[in-house]
């Protein structure tokens, strides 16, 4: 699997390789975060301060969703939310391809 040639490595190389294995990293010791769809207003804020080195979050369709194996859970997302949706996912479910597919798709000109 390749990412797009032109990919800037601005967002890290962590990111890059994560992206590039569909996996989260070993050392991240928290779980990662899920935004309650019923709940979510979608104003974008968690999407804009989600630090680019995780970059976890994605519209898709009319939700916002967190990328599990993006997400360190650091929680800067869960601070900023206005209404108070975004949770920890113990049991988090991977990522389908079709989002990896858009992921690797706007990670290079988000990045
Ligand atoms: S917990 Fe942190 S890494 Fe995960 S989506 Fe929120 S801001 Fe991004
Ligand atoms: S900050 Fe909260 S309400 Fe706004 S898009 Fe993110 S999860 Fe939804």
């Amino acid at each position: 699997m390749h990412l797009a040639k032109d990919e800037p490595p601005k967002a890290g190389p962590g990111r890059a390789e994560r992206i590039e294995l569909r996996a989260r990293s070993d050392v991240w010791k928290k779980p990662p975060r899920h935004i309650e769809a019923s709940e979510c207003i979608t104003c974008d804020s968690c999407l804009r301060s989600c630090p680019p080195e995780f970059g976890a979050i994605f519209d898709r369709g009319l939700d916002v969703v967190i990328i599990p194996e993006l997400c360190s859970g650091c929680p800067v997302c869960v601070m900023i939310c206005p209404v108070d949706c975004i949770y920890v996912d113990e049991e988090w479910t991977p990522t389908d391809s079709e989002m990896w597919n858009h992921v690797q798709l706007t990670a290079a000109p988000t990045a």
